[in-house]
C-alpha cells in the first residue's frame, strides 16, 4: 500500500534523555500501563490531573524545570528506560497470539463503529457500545490481529453534564482542541490532506481522515467539519448521535460509505468487515457498488461482499435500531439505487421493514441480510435477537434463525487498579497478564491472603471517597452551586461505610429510579446505625431523552433531601474516567435492567476484575456469569411482564440488600476487622468472572468463529 505521513501540530521540545515521552503521548498505549502513566504523574501530579490525564497536554505545560530535574532523576530514568524497553517489546512483538495461531493469513479486518471510548480526554464515546468499540482495539492490538478500526472525529465530543438544584440535567458541549489530542491528520506525499467525497443531495462533501494509534492497531476517524463544506454538512462531525433524522441518515451515510472509501484512500483492502451495531451498515452497499461498477450484476455484487461482512448487534431497544422514513432514503440515497443497477423499490427492499405505523428503512435489517457473520452480545441476548428478526427467515424455526452470541468483555489492564496489579504480580508470577484468559491460573487466587486483598479494596474506596470530595470541593469554589448540591455531589461521603454504586446511561429500561422506589425503607436501610450504607449514582441521559432526564430528576430530588443523610449521592458528568474511580471503588455494582432490554452490559465486569461484588438483574452477561457464590442476583431468571417485574425485581432488591448483603459486610469480621466471608465471595468473583469476560476471551471468539470463516470464504456463496 502507498505509504502516508501523519502530521501532529506539535512537537515538543524535551531533553534530549527523555524526549521519547512525545512518542509515547500519541500512542494511547499508555493508557493501559500503569507505569507509563507514572512517567507522566512523577513528574508534576498536580498538573496531570488538572490537565485531566492528557500527556500531549501535560508536555505542552510543564516546567522546563521539572523535566531538566526529571533527565537527571535515576530513578524517573530507571522507570523511563524500563517502559520503553516494554513499549519497543510491545510495538515489535512477532509472536503474537494470532501470528502464532494463524501463520499463514494475511488479510485484514475492518472494523467500523459509530462511537470509540478510549479514554476520557476522547470523548468520542456515549457508553458501553463506544467503549467496547475502544475495548475491542486495544485488544486486538494485544493479540496482534490486523485489524483496522473507522470512525467519526467529534470536534465538539458528547456533552457535559451538570444538574441543576432541582435536579435537571444541563448540556454543554465544547470545541476540542487538536492541538492537544492524539489523533493526526493523514497528510500526501505533497503535504495535503488526504480527502474523500460522499454524494449528498446538494453535491458532494468533503470529508478528511485523522489517524489514532492504540497500541499497534490504527483507527481512522473522518471528520466534515472543513471550510470546503456547508454549515450542515459541518454538523455531522460535531456532535454524536444528532436527534434530527436528517443529519442522523447523513452521518451514517458519511461512516458506512465514507468509511469505505476512506480506507480505499489509504490504500487498505481487508477482508472482513465487520459493523458494531447497524449504523455503519450502509457499508454493504458501498462494497456491492464497486463491484457494480467493475462490471459485476448487483446480485453477484451482494452474494460475494456478503460472505465477508459480520454484523453485531447491541441491543433489542428501538431508540438502539436505527431505522429511516422511505422519503428519507428518497431523499439522500437516490443517487445510489442507479448505481447498483437496482429501481427504487428494489432498493428499498433491501432494508424494508414493515411496522404497525409505516414502513421504514432499517439498519439492522440491512446489515442482518448482508452479512454471514451475524450475533447479539450475550446468550440471552442472542435468543431475543434470533426471536426479534425471525421475519427475515421466513422458512426457519426460531432456533433456527442464523444470528449467534458472543458475550461482551472489557479490556482488563484497562479498568484494572494499579494496586490490583500488584497482587496479582505478586501472587501469580511475573507473565499473568499473559495467561488472563485461563482459567486454571486463576486457582491461584486462593493463595491471596484476605487481609492483603482488604486492606487493597478499602485503599480503593478511600481514593473514590476522596476523589469525589475532591471534585465537589473545586465545583463550589467556581461558584453558582446550591449548599445542598455540595452534600448531593458527595461531600458527607465517609470512606468505610459498605458502598454501592450504580453508573450507566440513565435510558428508561435501566430503571435507576429501582433502588429508592420504596424510599423511606431505603432510608432505614442506609442510615441504620453500625450497618449503614451509601449508594452513588451516576449518569447522563441523551439530551433529546425527556423521560431518561426526568429519572435523573427523580434520583436527584430524593438524593438531595436531608433524611438521605448524605449517603445517597449523584455524581455529575459520568465518563471513564469516573468510571475507573467507581468500578475500582465501590464495594457492590448495582445494575437493574428490565429484563431482557440489557443486551450484555459491562460495567459489572469492570467492577468484578477489582473486586466488587455485582448485585444484578439476571440480565445479559451476568446472567451467565452469576453462579451463586460469585455476587447476588435480582429477581427470577425469568422474563415477566414488565409491572410484575418492577415490583417482584424491587422486593428482591431490598430483601436481598438487608437480609444478605449488609450482614454479610458488618459481620463475621475476624482479629483483624477483615469480613472473611466477603472476601472470599470476592474472591470467587474474581476467579470466575475476570478470565471469562475478558476482551481477551471475546476477540479470541471473534477471531475464530467469525472473522477466520469470513477470511476463508471465497467469493460464492455456498
Ligand atoms: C463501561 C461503561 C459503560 C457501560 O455501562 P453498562 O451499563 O454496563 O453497559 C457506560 N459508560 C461508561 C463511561 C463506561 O465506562
Amino acid at each position: 500500500m502507498t505509504t502516508f505521513k501523519s502530521k501532529h501540530p506539535h512537537t515538543f521540545d524535551l531533553p534530549r534523555r527523555i524526549n521519547r515521552l512525545g512518542e509515547l503521548a500519541y500512542n494511547l498505549w499508555w493508557t493501559w500501563n500503569p507505569l507509563a502513566q507514572r512517567l507522566f504523574n512523577r513528574i508534576d501530579n498536580n498538573l496531570w490531573e488538572s490537565v485531566n490525564h492528557n500527556p500531549i497536554l501535560f508536555l505542552h505545560k510543564i516546567e522546563r524545570r521539572l523535566l531538566n530535574a526529571a533527565a537527571q532523576d535515576a530513578n524517573y530514568l530507571s522507570i523511563y528506560d524500563t517502559v520503553f524497553t516494554m513499549f519497543d517489546n510491545y510495538i515489535q512483538r512477532k509472536d503474537t497470539w494470532y501470528a502464532t495461531q494463524h501463520p499463514k493469513n494475511d488479510g485484514q479486518i475492518a472494523y467500523f463503529s459509530m462511537e470509540f471510548g478510549l479514554h476520557e480526554t476522547l470523548p468520542i464515546y456515549s457508553g458501553g457500545l463506544g467503549v467496547l468499540a475502544g475495548d475491542h482495539l486495544k485488544e486486538t492490538s494485544d493479540l496482534g490481529l490486523p485489524l483496522i478500526g473507522v470512525g467519526l472525529l467529534y470536534t465538539e465530543g458528547y456533552f457535559s453534564q451538570r444538574i441543576s438544584e432541582d435536579g435537571w440535567q444541563e448540556t454543554s458541549n465544547n470545541p476540542l482542541n487538536f492541538d492537544n489530542l492524539p489523533p493526526a491528520r493523514v497528510l500526501k506525499e505533497d503535504g495535503s490532506e488526504l480527502t474523500l467525497q460522499v454524494d449528498f443531495p446538494n453535491g458532494p462533501v468533503t470529508a478528511r481522515i485523522w489517524e489514532l494509534r492504540i497500541g499497534r492497531t490504527p483507527l481512522y476517524l473522518l471528520d466534515t467539519n472543513i471550510d470546503a463544506n456547508d454549515p450542515t454538512v459541518r454538523q455531522l462531525t460535531t456532535r454524536l448521535y444528532w436527534s434530527d433524522i436528517n443529519l442522523r441518515v447523513m452521518q451514517e451515510i458519511l461512516l458506512g460509505i465514507g468509511g469505505v472509501r476512506a480506507l480505499r484512500a489509504l490504500g487498505y483492502s481487508p477482508t472482513v468487515w465487520h459493523m458494531n451495531e447497524g449504523h455503519a451498515a450502509f457499508m454493504t452497499l458501498e462494497r456491492a457498488r464497486e463491484l457494480v461498477k467493475a462490471g459485476k450484476t448487483f446480485e453477484e455484487a451482494i452474494n460475494e461482499t456478503r460472505t465477508h461482512n459480520v454484523f453485531t448487534t447491541h441491543t433489542p431497544v428501538p431508540a438502539g435500531n436505527d431505522e429511516f422514513p422511505l422519503w428519507l432514503v428518497d431523499k439522500y440515497l437516490a443517487n445510489l439505487w442507479p448505481e447498483l443497477g437496482l429501481t427504487r423499490d428494489q432498493f428499498i427492499d433491501l432494508a424494508r421493514h414493515q411496522q404497525n405505523w409505516g414502513e421504514t428503512f432499517s439498519m439492522p435489517v440491512l446489515a442482518l441480510k448482508f452479512s454471514d457473520g451475524r450475533n447479539g452480545v450475550s446468550e440471552l441476548h442472542g435468543m431475543v435477537s434470533r426471536r426479534m428478526w425471525k421475519n427475515l427467515w421466513p422458512e426457519k424455526s426460531i432456533n433456527d434463525v442464523p444470528i449467534t452470541y458472543i458475550t461482551n468483555g472489557v479490556h482488563s489492564q484497562t479498568w484494572m487498579a494499579r494496586r490490583i496489579r500488584n497482587l496479582y504480580d505478586k501472587y501469580f508470577g511475573e507473565d499473568w497478564l499473559e495467561h488472563i484468559d485461563d482459567f486454571e491460573m486463576w486457582e491461584k487466587i486462593e493463595a491471596i491472603p484476605p487481609q492483603e486483598l482488604w486492606a487493597v479494596r478499602s485503599h480503593l474506596k478511600r481514593k473514590l471517597v476522596f476523589y469525589m470530595q475532591e471534585r465537589t470541593r473545586e465545583r463550589w469554589m467556581k461558584g453558582g452551586y446550591h449548599p445542598v448540591q455540595v452534600v448531593a455531589a458527595g461531600g458527607l461521603l465517609d470512606p468505610y461505610v459498605l458502598t454501592i454504586g450504580f453508573g450507566r446511561r440513565f435510558a428508561t429500561y435501566k430503571r435507576a429510579g429501582l433502588a429508592l422506589s420504596e424510599f423511606e425503607r431505603m432510608l432505614k436501610i442506609v442510615n441504620q446505625p453500625n450497618r449503614p450504607v451509601q449508594i452513588i449514582f451516576a449518569g447522563k441521559a441523551h439530551p433529546a431523552d425527556e423521560p431518561g432526564k426526568m429519572l435523573i430528576q427523580e434520583v436527584y430530588r430524593k438524593v438531595k433531601k436531608a433524611e438521605s443523610g448524605g449517603r445517597l449521592v449523584f455524581l455529575e458528568d459520568y465518563d471513564m474516567n469516573i468510571a475507573r474511580y467507581l468500578v475500582q471503588g465501590v464495594d457492590v455494582w448495582m445494575n437493574t435492567p428490565r429484563r431482557p432490554n440489557e443486551a450484555s452490559g459491562t460495567s459489572g465486569m469492570k467492577a468484578a476484575l477489582n473486586g466488587a461484588l455485582n448485585f444484578s438483574v439476571l440480565d445479559g452477561w451476568w446472567r451467565e456469569a452469576y453462579n451463586g457464590d460469585n455476587g447476588w442476583a435480582i429477581g427470577p431468571d425469568a422474563d415477566l411482564d414488565s409491572n410484575v417485574q418492577d415490583s417482584a425485581d424491587a422486593e428482591s432488591l431490598y430483601d436481598t440488600l438487608e437480609n444478605e448483603i449488609i450482614p454479610l459486610y458488618y459481620t463475621g469480621r475476624d482479629a483483624n476487622d477483615v469480613p472473611v466471608k466477603w472476601v472470599q465471595r470476592v474472591k470467587e468473583s474474581m476467579r470466575t468472572i475476570t478470565p471469562q469476560f475478558s476482551t481477551r476471551r471475546m476477540v479470541k471468539e471473534y477471531t475464530e468463529r467469525l472473522y477466520m470463516p469470513a477470511m476463508e470464504k471465497n467469493g460464492k456463496k455456498k
